[in-house]
């Protein structure tokens, strides 16, 4: 279980840089909240998050709770700011001395949050080794981002961009995937055990290769209303189903007739045409 820890930079007293009408504080939550939804529908991780709102939580504060809660990865979303406006681009930083897996969580997440920059016309300042406090002091794996200038015009506009904001959490989440093997949530599907009717096969086989009885057989599956008759991809349940499993495979059922009456529909209509060539 990879424990994830994600900082949005600044927050609450502390706007960070400021530019185009964007405020770094804001922009960092906005990522980071957009993450943590996605990485939400995947197991295999525990989250913490320095901030879910715009309130001031000091570096240290958050610092101490990464290293407190035993974080596998501190991940710190910032924007960068500079008085010359014509400064772009994505940079990522890890400590000088880095950990070999901050080492490896650059190399995995780089290039991925890169390429969307790139893509968009912005570009790829490069994998960044700085002394910062986030970096320098915490305990485990540790990696800051700074998705973009504030201060650019270009960038600005791609932080405002909602598609490109969700490119960009895609990559993230590909990367955090990559790096500790998650696997997406399933989703709520049948929980009835099931079987498909093939070719040749009747009520009574099925019951008889399965152990159960006719009469148990038929108790399960209610939207079969004569046992005699059954369609080649019925769905026949083995176990007692729910409500909804049963409308479903009703539902599968009138479709399945539908598309055979089609076909015999099909079949009249040709051979109407076939007789009416031999009168006509
Ligand atoms: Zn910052």
């Amino acid at each position: 279980m990879a424990k994830i820890y994600l900082r949005a930079g600044h927050g609450g007293r502390y706007s960070g840089a400021v530019g185009n009408g964007l405020v770094e504080k804001q922009e960092t939550l906005r990522h980071i909240l957009m993450l943590a939804e996605e990485l939400s529908k995947y197991e295999g991780l525990e989250l913490k998050l320095a901030r879910t709102a715009d309130v001031t939580v000091e570096l240290n504060d958050s610092i101490a709770e990464a290293n407190r809660w035993g974080a596998d990865l501190y991940y710190s979303s910032h924007i960068n700011g500079f008085q010359d406006s014509s400064a772009y681009g994505y940079e990522s930083h890890i400590y000088p001395t880095p950990l070999a897996e901050s080492i490896r969580v650059q190399n995995v997440l780089h290039p991925k949050q890169a390429a969307v920059w790139v893509k968009w016309g912005s570009r790829d300042r490069g994998k960044k080794r700085s002394n910062f406090a986030e970096l320098r002091e915490t305990k485990m794996a540790a990696i800051l981002v700074e998705n973009g200038f504030i201060t650019n015009k270009n960038d600005a506009q791609l932080l405002r961009n909602n598609s490109f904001l969700q490119e960009l959490t895609q990559a993230t989440v590909e990367a955090f995937v990559e790096l500790y093997d998650l696997k997406k949530k399933e989703e709520p599907g049948m929980t009835a055990k099931t079987y498909i009717v093939q070719s040749g096969d009747n009520m009574y086989r099925i019951a008889r290769n399965n152990n159960m009885t006719l009469e148990e057989l038929a108790s399960y599956n209610p939207h079969i209303t004569d046992i005699n008759y059954i369609e080649v991809g019925d769905i026949v349940f083995l176990s007692k189903p729910t409500l909804f499993e049963v409308d479903y495979a009703a539902m599968n059922r009138e479709l399945i007739l539908c598309r055979k009456k089609k076909e015999e529909y099909e079949k009249i209509g040709k051979e109407i045409n076939t007789l009416s060539h031999k009168f006509l």
